[in-house]
């Protein structure tokens, strides 16, 4: 198992060169992509080559269908090299591909999400965010709190979290708030606060844009951007970040299935940016004595369905302080590769969820306790 996808390119939307299937309509002139790149007539087929395949065999697939205008993704596990081709259905069809030497089989992906779904891969992705990678073995913790709130706020949780073995930063700069009338994050300025938390401390930001007009500004500075539970299925926010390189966060929507959170990966995907992570934050159930409900059954299923690395955030899925611990250490057993934690050094005082958020103790008693699951569980922290 090994990285494909190349490192994102910071402060470049919509120029992404790396990105699969960019040919298609790439407008030659301005460097953006236009029209979506895949519609009803396209299908993925994968190609498994043999053990014993040799590099000439597996260059002169890819270089004869990349002659036929098809798209091509090359995925290459401990065993075997996957090359999923992804084209028009006539222009597959009609294609030999199960006749070049080095080939053992031919199959068509059949599961409704093309690009997300684990067949087209056969592989985990490894998703870099900055200078960490997700997905592989070590399992990477993402704190901060909720809301930046003051370039001191940012910093001083920054260095605390990072000496607790946090790898990514979190904080919102553009907040999604059930009340018009709650705070609604610091935009731009708490993007320059996050900023300069990674000068200090040296690690990549993760961070919301919640609208298609604030992506050019928060590209700007995001090493990932996230996309919060309310807006998975705002499909022209999904397009759009499809048109970045940068990493993209997905979490579910609260009312959304597992299907359907792998259904609107799909359509950033679709849209030419594999640097996906899927995460789960917690459902609306029947239960009203957490803040929602987390539902770790998605992690083992969504590992099964997907090449996407998985995050849970047990903050937002249990909502409760005290209890967060318990579900951040059972993410981990059930196989997260990721776990995204709220802390607050001061969450009295918290512009919002200061019930959830840690404190920077609890955090570091809580990294830990989490590194000993890990290792019970084969992975590293
Ligand atoms: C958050 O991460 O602070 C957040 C608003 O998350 P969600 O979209 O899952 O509610
Ligand atoms: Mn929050």
């Amino acid at each position: 198992m090994q990285t494909i996808f190349p490192p994102p390119l910071r402060n470049r939307p919509n120029t992404g060169s790396e990105n699969l299937l960019d040919e298609l309509d790439l407008n030659k002139t301005t460097g953006r992509r236009t029209a979506p790149r895949l519609t009803s007539n396209f299908i993925a087929m994968i190609i498994v080559t043999r053990p014993d395949a040799t590099e000439e065999q597996i260059e002169h697939i890819v270089d004869r269908i990349r002659s036929w205008g098809l798209k091509t993704e090359v995925s290459r596990g401990e065993m075997r090299v996957v090359i999923g081709v992804i084209g028009p259905e006539d222009k597959i069809r009609e294609k030999p591909l199960g006749a070049f030497p080095g080939v053992e089989s031919v199959t068509p992906v059949l599961k409704p999400y093309k690009l997300v779904a684990y067949e087209f891969r056969r592989t985990n992705s490894h998703i870099q965010i900055g200078n960490v990678t997700v997905g592989a073995k070590e399992v990477v913790v993402m704190a901060g709190p909720c809301s930046v709130e003051s370039e001191d706020q940012i910093t001083i949780i920054a260095k605390a979290v990072r000496k607790s073995g946090a790898k990514i930063l979190r904080g919102g700069a553009f907040k999604p708030r059930t009340s018009p009338y709650s705070f609604q994050g610091l935009g731009k300025i708490g993007l320059q606060f996050l900023a300069e938390a990674r000068r200090a401390t040296g690690m990549p930001i993760i961070t919301e844009v919640m609208d298609t007009k604030d992506l050019e500004l928060v590209c700007e500075y995001a090493d990932c951007l996230q996309i919060g539970a309310r807006n998975m299925q705002n499909f022209s926010l999904l397009r759009e970040v499809g048109r970045t390189n940068l990493p993209v966060m997905l979490k579910r929507g609260m009312s959304a299935t597992v299907k359907d959170l792998l259904m609107s990966a799909e359509y950033i995907l679709s849209e030419g940016n594999f640097n996906v992570l899927l995460c789960e934050r917690g459902i609306r159930t029947f239960e009203n004595m957490t803040r929602n409900t987390l539902d770790l059954n998605a992690v083992p299923v969504l590992k099964a369905e997907t090449h996407l690395p998985v995050v849970v955030d047990p903050t937002h899925g249990i909502g409760v302080r005290e209890f967060v611990p318990a579900m951040a250490l059972a993410a981990v057993a059930a196989g997260a590769d990721s776990i995204m934690i709220e802390v607050h050094n001061a969450p009295e005082q918290a512009k919002s969820d200061g019930e959830q958020a840690l404190l920077p103790t609890d955090f570091e008693d809580l990294v830990t306790r989490v590194r000993s699951v890990a290792i019970a569980v084969g992975r590293e922290l």
